[in-house]
């Protein structure tokens, strides 16, 4: 790997910075690595929607099996907490609760760090 020094531009606001990169590093990762060094306000919302983002696949995507929960989240209600992180994110709401099928409990706020926090309770219930 031959390592060398390029100017980059951010994809979001242009401004050009140097970055070392190897010399094959195609293209759009040279943009991804410029987004994930550039201080400007795009670049710090994407930053933090992701870091949001792989949270909740932490607690609701397929990893949550990993943390011990039996079963992940339906697709369709994981598209609707990812809106609601950006929401949240974006301080457009407080906070939302969303309570799904199987009786799931998922709380998406924003802390007092402006990060988001993700939390979800299950319910146990047996019936006889
Ligand atoms: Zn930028």
């Amino acid at each position: 790997m031959t390592y060398i020094d390029i100017e980059q531009a951010c994809p979001f606001c242009g401004q050009f910075m140097v970055i070392r990169v190897d010399e094959g590093t195609p293209e759009h990762e040279r943009q991804e690595i410029a987004k994930k060094k550039c201080g400007c306000p795009q670049a710090t919302r994407a930053r933090g929607i992701q870091e949001a983002m792989d949270k909740l696949e932490q607690v609701c995507g397929q990893t949550s099996l990993d943390n011990g929960f039996d079963s992940a989240v339906d697709d369709e209600v994981m598209e609707i907490c990812k809106k609601h992180v950006e929401w949240v994110y974006d301080l457009m709401i407080g906070e939302a609760q969303i309570r799904t099928r199987q009786g799931d409990k998922i709380m998406i706020r924003c802390s007092a760090k402006d990060d988001v926090k993700i939390k979800r309770e299950c319910r146990k219930q047996l019936q006889l």
